[in-house]
């Protein structure tokens, strides 16, 4: 296997810069399924990673500590002088952080302009940012090379975040003879050219991200959108068949390339971890896992379950919601009317039809482990991953790998990513609350060989194209990467 030192441009660093009870610098862990598959390999190309590390230039916590002898985490290889910390001043990160990328992109790219802010400041704050970022990958590129002369780096950058890089690193490349691959991997939907139009400066954004040679997104329908945007807003020639984008006498690639999870972890995760508390065996347990956000649909589903509850009786005492919502973005006002509305949803439906034992939703505001996470998979019914608009949502592919026992039923939106390949999952659009409460009443009475069948086929396929699948074909598709005997089994 031969590939190119790899360096990763994220937002954040793989872990939050913390002190500890001394006051020392120490790594605080926060790996999700990016982490654990992206780490190694930029461990084994002896490559860099480039982010925020969570504190600001004030908290004077400017250096990366090593990670700890006891520290088992995919980035415990990941040697101090591997790291660079975007240090910024807490206004300026704010600006960029919440003002634009949250604020801006977070709602546009999921098709709901309304909820948008267009502010020159914010958006100029995001390209100081961004060129910041760049700065340093330069420092990396430059490291790197040293190291290594003739070397070509493949410096990866991810996400809504860090949009505008590329064309920064890519003129200080020129400007040094330096030859670099880079490539870009949205984690979000790409909208359509009729939203995307709607940002007032879009023709420089779609210029920026054509900075990269390889563009990859979760699924061929935002390579699509991308694609259409480039033709239409910027007149570039293109090649929607072959997915190339001719620009500034270059040809960029669009890949779509979705996302997914570390299988096998999730799957032994669920083997061991303890059962689930019931009020009684024979309950079933509606799982609804997702962040605190109004992508999410989560006061949709709560209607819905209401209906339910209305038109079959049945389920009383015999099913409970267990919504496990995680804090997000709990500074920004639009968040917390979210939390108070949520708070107030469950609240009428658990005031109208709670019983002396029995409580219909149960409801955990916080974040829980993968372990515990795990255990709720696995001994829950139904899943019901419903959102408005999601990149891809892997709680639909946590909740499969999870299935070691009794199968349950997922039910999905499709308007998740998710939804375009996990055809076998019952698909409900989450808008239309009375078919919704029918979906989900079919989902807890579906008769066991139908959940079988289901289950079967859905983690057969989420088993083949895990997180290792996404990462190789990501590397074929910027041809940084030949495929050993093994990896072909
Ligand atoms: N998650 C977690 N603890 C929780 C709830 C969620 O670790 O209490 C994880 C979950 O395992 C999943 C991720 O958060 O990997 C959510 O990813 P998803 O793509 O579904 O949504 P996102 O939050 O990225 O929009």
């Amino acid at each position: 296997q031969s590939t190119s030192p790899i360096i990763v441009v994220a937002n954040r660093l793989p872990f939050i810069v913390g002190k500890d009870e001394n006051g020392k610098p120490v790594r605080k862990q926060c790996a999700g399924g990016l982490v654990t598959a992206v780490a190694p390999v930029v461990v084994e190309t002896n490559g860099l990673w480039i982010g925020w590390p969570g504190v600001f230039l004030e908290d004077n916590l400017e250096y990366i500590p090593e990670s700890s002898p006891n520290d088992k985490s995919p980035t415990a290889g990941l040697k101090s002088e591997q790291v660079i910390p975007v240090n910024l001043p807490r206004d300026q990160f704010n600006a960029y952080y919440n003002g634009c990328c949250n604020a801006t992109f977070w709602p546009l790219f999921h098709s709901m302009p309304d909820r948008a802010l267009f502010q020159a400041d914010k958006w100029e704050a995001y390209l100081s940012v961004n060129e910041e970022f760049a700065k340093l990958t330069m420092l990396a590129v430059r490291r790197v090379i040293a190291k290594e002369p003739g070397v070509v780096p493949l410096v990866w950058i991810h996400d809504y975040h860090l949009m505008c890089t590329a064309n920064f690193i890519r003129s200080a490349c020129e400007a040094e003879g330096i030859t670099i691959k880079l490539a870009f991997f949205l984690h979000i939907p790409f909208p359509s050219w009729d939203i995307m139009r709607l940002f007032p400066w879009d023709d420089e954004l779609l210029q920026n991200i054509l900075g990269c040679d390889s563009i990859g997104f979760h699924l061929e329908d935002y390579c699509l959108n991308f694609i259409d945007c480039c033709h239409r807003r910027l007149g570039c020639r293109i090649d929607r068949q072959r997915m190339l984008i001719e620009h500034n006498s270059r040809t960029v690639s669009v890949h779509p390339l979705p996302i997914s999870i570390p299988y096998e972890r999730f799957e032994s995760l669920s083997k061991t971890a303890e059962a689930v508390v019931k009020n009684n065996p024979e309950e079933q347990i509606l799982l609804c896992v997702d962040r605190l956000d109004y992508t999410k649909g989560l006061v949709h589903r709560i209607k819905a379950f209401e209906r339910l509850l209305e038109k079959h009786p049945e389920h009383i005492e015999k099913v409970v919601l267990l919504q496990v919502a995680v804090p997000s973005r709990t500074d920004v006002k639009e968040y917390q009317e979210l939390k108070e509305e949520l708070d107030m949803e469950i609240g009428k439906l658990n005031g109208r039809f709670s019983t002396p034992n029995w409580s219909p939703i149960r409801y955990i505001y916080g974040c829980v482990s993968q372990e515990q996470l795990a255990a709720f998979y696995r001994d829950s019914s139904v899943a019901l991953v419903t959102p408005l608009r999601d990149g891809m949502n892997l709680v639909a592919k946590e909740f499969v790998a999870c299935q070691t026992k009794e199968p349950g039923v997922l039910v999905l939106s499709p308007f998740a990513g998710a939804g375009t390949a996990m055809l076998e999952a019952l698909q409900v659009n989450p808008y239309e609350t009375e078919l919704f409460s029918e979906v989900i009443h079919r989902a807890i009475t579906m008769p066991k060989d139908e959940r079988e069948l289901r289950m079967k086929l859905l983690r057969k396929r989420e088993k083949e194209r895990d997180v290792n699948f996404w990462l190789e074909s990501f590397l074929k598709s910027v041809n940084c990467y030949t495929k050993t005997s093994d990896s072909e089994n």
